[in-house]
């Protein structure tokens, strides 16, 4: 109840002063700029799976929030974007998108990218049988595309070719479906553990402290964790304090300027 109270009363918070402070933000080179990542021939991206991640500059930070939409916790989630003028990409679950399929289309309507993350958010994506592990690609695509059909265009473009595997399990046969559909596996560089039962000043300290290790780097988060949404907006302060910005990453134009996997 009481983390609740604490999420409605800052979402108020923030609501109450979202709109004056992004074009005059003193910090309002924070807004954040895209940042193109190629998706064809299925990309691969981020240092907790892979040996490389995308040549991100020193002190540039990409948000990216896993397995919503959460009817409870999604909306204070974008109003402290929206306060900070950040622009962040989202992987959505199936059955999530199922629940609140105007959530999806919401999240989208301020900007943000969405990327898919299964249909079910299986335990272990690469044990299933193989028709089943690939259906679990292709029925999230399916769902969020059906939710978002009903949206304007410009929010129907935020769909971004990103698949991010649940627990970040993969296997050769899932990610060659993901190449053949030229969807991206979308790995992470920096964790907070906010899937754990840790406090949300634990998940503060253990983000920043990577961070600062890292000096840049796709962070994961989660929207239905109450306790990351009770630290998030001071985690974004803190961060912009010590000189850090914020990229959104955006799906490459295809054969346009991309950072080219090595
Ligand atoms: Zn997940």
């Amino acid at each position: 109840m009481a983390l609740a109270w604490i999420a409605a009363a800052l979402a108020a918070t923030v609501a109450a002063t979202a709109e004056p402070r992004c074009p005059t933000d003193p910090v309002a080179s924070a807004v954040t700029q895209p940042y193109p990542v190629a998706t064809e021939g299925g990309a691969r991206w981020g240092r907790i799976s892979y040996p490389y991640s995308l040549p991100l500059a020193d002190h540039e930070l990409a948000l990216t929030f896993d397995d919503g939409p959460s009817l409870e916790n999604t909306p204070t989630v974008l109003a402290i974007l929206r306060k900070h003028c950040i622009k962040a990409a989202f992987f959505l679950v199936g059955v999530e998108v199922k629940q609140a399929p105007a959530l999806a289309r919401e999240i989208a309507a301020e900007g943000h990218i969405l990327g898919v993350h299964s249909q079910t958010h299986p335990e272990d994506i690469a044990g299933l049988p193989p028709a089943q592990g690939l259906a679990e690609i292709d029925d999230s695509i399916d769902t969020l595309a059906a939710a978002m059909a009903s949206a304007p265009p410009q929010d129907r473009a935020r769909q971004a070719r990103f698949f991010r595997f649940p627990k970040l399990i993969e296997s050769p046969l899932l990610l060659d479906h993901l190449k053949a559909i030229n969807y991206a596996s979308m790995s992470v560089d920096l964790t907070a553990d906010d899937w754990t039962e840790i406090t949300g000043p634990e998940i503060r300290t253990r983000a920043l402290d990577r961070i600062e290790e890292r000096k840049r780097g796709v962070l994961l988060l989660h929207d239905w964790s109450t306790p990351m949404v009770s630290i998030l907006d001071d985690l974004i302060a803190t961060l912009e304090a010590r000189g850090y910005h914020f990229v959104q990453l955006v799906e490459a134009p295809r054969n346009g300027a991309t950072s080219a996997q090595p």
